[in-house]
C-alpha cells in the first residue's frame, strides 16, 4: 500500500510485558500503540552469541523484533563506545571519553548488524524512526545497502560545541554519518547550532536556502529543535490520586511537618548529584533555622553498573551523604534520605507532590524529564517550586518561572532553595501555572507527531 508502516529503531526495546522506564520508550511505546508498527531493537539479554536468531513479538498493531548481543559486543559497543566515549563527550566530560579502537569497531559491528537485520523487516513505503546516539551511523549503513525510504534521528542527549566534537578521535567517520538522514531531530536550540557549526566548519557543509545542510558530497538532511514533553496529564492525574497508596502516607507521616525537598535521578555524573549534596550542606550551614524543618529525599537507582566511572560516583555519593548526615543529623532528625533503589511512576508522581521543593541540578542533561514530571505532579493550590539548572534541556522551556541555577556554584543553589522555601503562595501559584501551561501544550504526543510530520513531509 501507499502509506508505509512505522519502524522505530533503538537500543532497548521495551517489550510489552515491560514497564517503559526513560523518555523515549514510553514516547516511542506510545507512538507505535497509536499508529501501529514495528519497534527493533536489542532485546536486553547477553547471549553467547550476536544476532543469530531475531525473536519477534505481536501485541495487537505493535510488533517487536529484538536480538541478542554477545558478551563482547556488549562489552565493546554498549559499556565501551557508547557508555564510555559517546556519553560523557556528549555531555561536556571530555576528562571520562575512554577512546578504544576495539570498542569503536565493537559499535560499528553491532550498528552493521542492526542494519544487516533491518533490511529484511523495512517495506518500501516505511517510515524509519533511529534513536539516541548509541545508533549514529545506522542511515548511513542502510543506505550503503540500498534503503532510501525517509529515515530521521533523534538525539536524546545534548550535542556539545564543535570544539568539544573534534576531541573525539575519527570524529568525522562517525558524526558525519549523521548527513545519511532525512531529519536529525535536537532537544534544544543550543544543539542544533552545536550541529550547524561542525558541519559548516568541520564537513566543509554549507547552508541551502530552504534550511538544509548540503555536505561536500552531496547528501542533504535536515536538524530541526523538538522538545520532548512527557504525558503531562497522566502524570498529574496519577499524583493526585497519589493518597490510594500506602508508600505516600507513610512519607508524609514521617516528615512529621518538615518541608521535603526532593531529588531522583539515574546514578549518573552527569546529573551534578556530589554538587548538590555540597548545595544542600551549604544551606544547612547558612540557616541553622531550617535545622529539624527540612528533609532532603534522594532516590538515585544506580545504572551502567559495568562502567567503572559509575561504580566511582556510587562510592563518592555514599560518602558524601554520610559525611553531611553526620554533621549535621540529630537524633530525631536525618538531613538526607538517600534511597538507591528505584520506583514506578505512579509512586513517584506522589512523592513529587508530597515536596515543597524539585532539586533538578544536572551538570548536563539533554531534556531531563523529572524537572517536567516534578511540575505536572503539583497540587495545584498549593504548588511546590521547581529549582533547575540551566544545564538542562528542560530549562529553554521552563526557565523563567523556575529557579534556574549553575548546579557547580554550591552558594546560588543554596540560596536558591531558601527561596524555593519560603516563596509565597502566590507566587508558587503562578509560577506553576505557566510551566504547567507549556507542559499541557508541549506534550509527549505533540512532540512524537510533529517529528514524524516533520520527517514524512
Ligand atoms: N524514573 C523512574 N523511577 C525511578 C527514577 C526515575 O521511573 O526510580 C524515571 C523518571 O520518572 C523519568 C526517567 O526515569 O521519566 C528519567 O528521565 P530523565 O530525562 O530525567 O533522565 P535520564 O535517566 O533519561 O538521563
Amino acid at each position: 500500500g501507499g502509506q508505509g508502516r512505522l519502524i522505530v529503531v533503538s537500543n532497548r526495546v521495551a517489550l510489552p510485558d515491560q514497564t517503559a522506564t526513560g523518555g523515549l520508550a514510553s514516547a516511542m511505546r506510545a507512538a507505535l500503540q497509536e499508529r501501529g508498527g514495528l519497534w527493533f531493537g536489542w532485546s536486553g539479554k547477553v547471549a553467547r552469541q550476536t544476532g543469530g536468531e531475531v525473536h519477534r513479538i505481536k501485541d495487537g498493531i505493535v510488533e517487536y523484533a529484538t536480538i541478542d548481543l554477545s558478551r563482547a559486543d556488549h562489552d565493546d559497543f554498549y559499556n565501551g563506545f557508547a557508555n564510555r566515549t559517546l556519553w560523557p563527550l556528549l555531555h561536556y566530560r571530555p576528562d571520562l571519553v575512554d577512546y578504544d579502537r576495539k570498542h569503536l569497531a565493537g559499535y560499528l559491528r553491532v550498528n552493521n548488524l542492526f542494519a544487516e537485520e533491518l533490511m529484511s523487516l523495512i517495506g518500501p513505503h516505511d517510515l524509519v524512526w533511529i534513536n539516541d546516539f548509541h545508533l549514529i551511523p545506522l542511515a548511513a549503513m542502510l543506505r550503503e545497502r540500498g534503503i532510501r525510504n525517509r529515515i530521521g534521528f533523534f538525539l536524546h542527549t545534548p550535542l556539545p560545541a564543535a570544539g568539544l566534537l573534534i576531541a573525539l578521535p575519527r570524529h568525522r567517520e562517525l558524526l558525519e554519518t549523521l548527513a545519511s538522514y532525512d531529519l536529525v531531530g535536537l532537544h534544544t536550540p543550543r544543539d542544533r547550532r552545536a550541529l550547524e557549526e561542525y558541519f559548516l566548519h568541520e564537513v566543509g557543509a554549507t547552508m541551502r536556502r530552504d534550511g538544509r545542510l548540503q555536505t561536500p558530497g552531496g547528501r542533504m538532511f535536515r536538524a530541526e529543535v523538538f522538545p520532548i514533553g512527557i504525558d503531562t496529564r497522566e502524570v498529574a492525574d496519577s499524583a493526585s490520586h497519589a493518597n490510594e497508596h500506602e508508600e505516600i502516607h507513610q512519607l508524609r507521616h514521617s516528615l512529621e511537618g518538615r518541608a521535603l525537598i526532593i531529588g531522583v535521578d539515574r546514578l549518573d555524573y552527569s546529573k551534578g548529584l556530589p554538587e548538590r549534596f555540597q548545595a544542600y550542606a551549604r544551606l544547612l550551614e547558612r540557616s541553622p533555622q531550617l535545622h529539624r524543618k527540612v528533609s532532603f529525599l534522594q532516590i538515585a537507582p544506580p545504572s551502567r553498573g559495568g562502567v567503572p566511572e559509575y561504580r566511582q560516583i556510587r562510592r563518592d555519593l555514599e560518602r558524601s551523604a554520610g559525611h553531611i548526615n553526620g554533621m549535621y543529623a540529630a537524633p530525631d532528625w536525618v538531613p538526607i534520605r538517600y534511597v538507591n533503589n528505584s520506583f514506578a511512576h505512579d509512586l513517584l508522581s506522589g512523592y513529587y507532590r508530597t515536596a515543597r521543593v524539585g532539586l533538578v541540578t544536572p551538570l548536563r542533561d539533554g531534556m531531563n524529564l523529572v524537572a517536567k514530571e516534578y511540575v505536572a505532579s503539583q497540587d495545584p493550590n498549593d504548588p511546590g517550586v521547581l529549582v533547575l539548572s540551566r544545564f538542562a534541556g528542560a530549562a529553554q522551556e521552563l526557565g523563567n518561572d523556575a529557579l534556574l541555577v549553575n548546579p557547580a556554584d554550591t552558594e546560588e543553589v543554596a540560596e536558591a532553595l531558601g527561596i524555593a522555601l519560603t516563596m509565597p503562595l502566590p507566587e508558587r501559584r503562578a509560577r506553576w501555572r505557566r510551566m504547567m501551561d507549556v507542559l499541557e501544550k508541549q506534550d509527549v504526543t505533540a512532540w512524537r507527531n510533529a517529528f514524524l510530520q516533520r520527517l514524512a513531509q
